[in-house]
């Protein structure tokens, strides 16, 4: 079992954001009952909080919400992610249609693009685009060696074979097989080939802070922020669930645990399904619009980078991976729980990134990590891994009143919002309080078939072998580690 660390490594994201919210409690006491509560303040929990809102404005009675936090508000992966908001338009269609069929792949696919339309219409309808960074564009996926283009171009040659050239995704992704080409659009040194996708990057901690302050302002939410929840009970005959913190109880009708990594705590059955991945990023001052588009670096399957540029007035690059360098220490990562460490190299390692890998970078020759305050140019995360490589998203099997939307790995981002648009309405039907759907969730598309937490997938990876996948990370990363590309001065520096 586990909870957050208590001293999270300090986070640009974080500290340059100067909410309000930080560290906000709606009350001084934890209220007594409430109809739902929230455990956790990340992404998924702030999206269920608001939609929440969403499908009970126009009711004549709104539902109580509490939402309870270890940490600061949004102080878990969330806060401390990529900034990507860009789906898998076509990179995991081989691996996903050996699964599901080229429906199913398509269906997953589907449902990530459209968070995009998503992303776009809810922050125009609230007003918050400019507020939280929201940008669309396109994105590249650069292919660094022959290998990873291998891979990277059959993958959308099997997608675009199964589903013809006019079906709007294969039509949404382009090929640019000519390496200068390649080199010009992604600006990174040395780029092969690239596959091109629409796309968005948004400032998470920042969407976060501004969905729970437009619920916060309906009234119908009460937020705490570091208040670690220690235990829920069963629903009992008259229909509570009991929330135990340390600051006292509250008796809820539901619970949405929305924990992400740490969500074994409270639901131990979760222990071998959801596991942690820490992950590092970094914050590099650059000049206004250098970057022009979003994009990912691809030397193997293991081995990438990933970057963007937010607009002005921050002009910062955030860039994220540092696998060259991981891979040679897989323990600094998987099963890795200590987001209150910077791993050794990797500040170093990003510094350099601008000069060694970016064409014509006009800076010097080590750039300078963008610290606000000290230390919050380079930090750590927990993404997590899933024992089958998909969320958690519905009720919890033989849990009366209890809802979960977790597990989402490093790649929440466009697959949170939509999902915690599905579980909304049961929550609510669980209340027996009258809702509609809002316009803005009309056209979304149905959860994912993977996503779904059943009795049979819970029972079934209850034999997840931790051990092997650990094991197979690490051979996977030491075949890595062996190639040119893991083995520059870069790369090993420090070690
Ligand atoms: C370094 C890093 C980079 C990433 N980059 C990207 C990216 O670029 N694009 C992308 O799509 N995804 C990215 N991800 C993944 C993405 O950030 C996550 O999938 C997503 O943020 C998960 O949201 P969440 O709300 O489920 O979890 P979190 O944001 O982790 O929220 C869970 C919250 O629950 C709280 N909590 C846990 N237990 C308790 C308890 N018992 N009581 C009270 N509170 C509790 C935690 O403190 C935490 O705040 C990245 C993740 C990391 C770590």
């Amino acid at each position: 079992m586990v909870f957050p660390t208590a001293n999270p490594t300090k986070c640009y994201w974080i500290e340059n954001a100067e909410s309000p919210l930080r560290n906000f409690r709606s009350s001084d006491e934890l209220p007594a009952e409430t109809d739902v509560a929230i455990i956790g303040s990340g992404y998924a929990g702030a999206s269920t909080a608001y939609w929440i809102h969403k499908y009970t404005e126009k009711a004549s009675k709104q539902p109580q919400v509490t939402l309870l936090e270890a940490r600061d508000i949004c102080g878990g992966a969330t806060g401390r992610n990529g900034g990507q908001l860009r789906p898998h338009a076509y990179s995991r269609y081989p691996a996903w249609s050996k699964r599901f069929g080229p429906d199913g792949a398509m269906g997953l696919i589907a449902h990530e693009m459209a968070h995009l339309s998503a992303f776009r219409d809810l922050a125009d309808a609230e007003g918050i685009a400019e507020e939280v960074c929201l940008k669309f564009g396109e994105t590249f996926d650069a292919a660094m060696t022959d290998e990873a283009w291998t891979r990277l171009k059959g993958a959308f040659q099997a997608m675009q074979k199964d589903h013809g050239d006019e079906n709007d995704i294969v039509k949404a992704c382009r090929l640019i097989e000519d390496a200068r080409e390649a080199e010009e659009f992604s600006q990174m040194k040395g780029a092969l080939a690239a596959v091109v996708h629409p796309t968005g990057q948004i400032w998470a901690y920042k969407f976060v802070h501004a969905l729970l302050r437009i619920v916060l302002q309906k009234g119908n939410l009460n937020l705490q922020a570091n208040t670690p929840v220690t235990g829920v009970s069963e629903r009992d005959a008259d229909g509570w669930v009991t929330v135990k913190t340390e600051r006292g109880t509250i008796r809820a009708r539901t619970v949405v645990h929305t924990t992400n990594r740490w969500a074994a705590h409270l639901l131990p059955e979760f222990n071998k399904l959801i596991l942690p991945m820490r992950g590092t990023v970094a914050a590099i001052k650059a000049p206004p619009g250098f970057i022009k588009h979003t994009g990912a670096q691809h030397w193997d399957n293991t081995v990438n980078n990933y970057h963007l540029q937010l607009p002005p007035p921050y002009n910062t690059i955030m860039i994220g991976g540092a696998r060259q360098l991981l891979v040679h220490r897989p323990k600094e990562c998987m099963l890795n729980d200590e987001d209150d460490q910077e791993i050794a190299g990797v500040a170093e390692f990003f510094k350099s990134w601008p000069a060694s890998d970016v064409t014509d970078w006009p800076g010097l020759s080590l750039a300078e990590l963008s610290n606000k305050v000290d230390r919050s140019g380079c930090w750590t995360g927990i993404e997590t891994s899933s024992a089958d490589s998909f969320p958690f998203v519905g009720p919890v099997p033989a849990r009366n009143g209890h809802y979960i939307a977790a597990g989402f790995a490093g790649h929440g981002m466009p697959r949170i919002l939509l999902s915690a648009a599905h579980i909304t309405p049961l929550v609510l039907e669980s209340l027996n309080v009258e809702y509609s759907q809002p316009l803005l969730a009309a056209s979304f598309p149905p959860l994912p078939q993977p996503f779904q937490v059943t009795a049979e997938r819970v029972e079934r990876l209850q034999n997840t072998n931790i051990a092997a996948i650990a094991e197979s990370y690490k051979q996977s990363c030491e075949e890595s580690a062996k190639k040119p590309f893991c083995n520059t001065e870069r790369a090993i520096l420090k070690l």
